[in-house]
């Protein structure tokens, strides 16, 4: 039997019949998005991977920025991504035959290549252009407890992939000043996706990245963010932290790099919210 989702559809690009074991599958698709770059994607998306891969789940990274940041800060050269993100949101190559090993047990990858930057206006002519990823990562929806998808820093149709896969939108946010700007338009556009293609899609939450206390706009920007967002922020805060940004030229997520450093004991602490949040939210 299917389910068909009842959502007004813009054009004729109804949603793909769900199937009854897809609704019912363990593997929660998270998003790491923020149209801005450089506000903590990536380190989050590879850490807080790394985080939940270490206390025992199993965890697919899925590196969706042509810049391949997420691939390099596991090591993954250039030379070894055959296979990449762009191949499978094309439809060219199965999930599986992308995927490679990282250093971290439990934790695998599909890399990204600059071939990827090409794959915004490739799929502009595309049937379902917006429903690619979501059904690759079909064939793969029972192998991981978490499939993590590192978004480029764009609101294009490869971040729209991205929410239309994902059950929930995990948002890194620096604190500086046009922060909550930028959250709002990308809170828009998450209810735009949710009425057009993923009626699901929820807000995992908001993440505080780089934070650093002695900065007092740091300290406003938050108490705003939570003013304005409550419990959708996590309590945890990702403070700047020099061992965080050391780890990639090393081809390691910081929690092998230097598990002791407070970047890495900030990620073990989101992970630890994550999954009770999760929990407590399962039916
Ligand atoms: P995005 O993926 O959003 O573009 P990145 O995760 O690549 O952002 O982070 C941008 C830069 O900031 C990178 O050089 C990264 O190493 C650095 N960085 C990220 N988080 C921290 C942190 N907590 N402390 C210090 N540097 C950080
Ligand atoms: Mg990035």
């Amino acid at each position: 039997m299917t389910i068909r989702p009842k959502i007004p559809m813009p054009s004729d690009q109804s949603p793909e019949p769900v199937s009854e074991a897809l609704l019912e599958h363990r593997t929660k698709i998270v998003a790491v998005a923020n149209q801005k770059g450089g506000v903590g994607k990536t380190t989050t998306a590879v850490n807080l991977g790394t985080a939940l891969a270490a206390v025992g789940k199993t965890v697919l990274i899925v590196d969706l920025d042509p810049q391949g940041n997420a691939s390099t800060g596991f090591g993954i050269e250039s030379a070894a991504r055959h296979q990449t993100s762009y191949q499978v949101v094309l439809g060219d190559t199965p999930v599986a035959a992308a995927t490679v090993s990282s250093p971290v047990p439990g934790l695998r990858v599909v890399p990204s290549s600059v071939d990827l930057s090409a794959a915004e206006l490739d799929l502009a002519d595309m049937p379902r252009r917006e429903f690619r990823l979501r059904a690759a990562l079909e064939a793969v929806h029972d192998r991981y407890d978490y499939i993590l998808i590192d978004c480029p820093p764009a609101l294009g149709l490869l971040t729209l992939n991205a929410l239309v896969a994902a059950d929930s939108v995990l948002v890194p946010l620096q604190c500086e000043f046009y922060a909550l700007e930028g959250l709002s338009h990308l809170l828009r556009t998450v209810e735009l996706v949710k009425r057009a293609f993923n009626p699901a899609l929820e807000i995992q939450g908001v993440v505080l990245t780089m934070f650093d206390k002695r900065n007092n706009l740091c300290e406003m920007v938050a108490s705003d963010v939570r003013q304005h967002l409550g419990e959708k922020v996590y309590r945890t805060v990702i403070p700047r932290n020099v061992r965080v940004s050391e780890a990639p030229s090393h081809g390691k997520p910081v929690l092998l790099y230097d598990h002791n450093c407070p970047g890495a004991q900030a990620y073990i602490h989101l992970a630890g919210e994550v999954l009770r949040r999760d929990r407590a939210a399962a039916p």
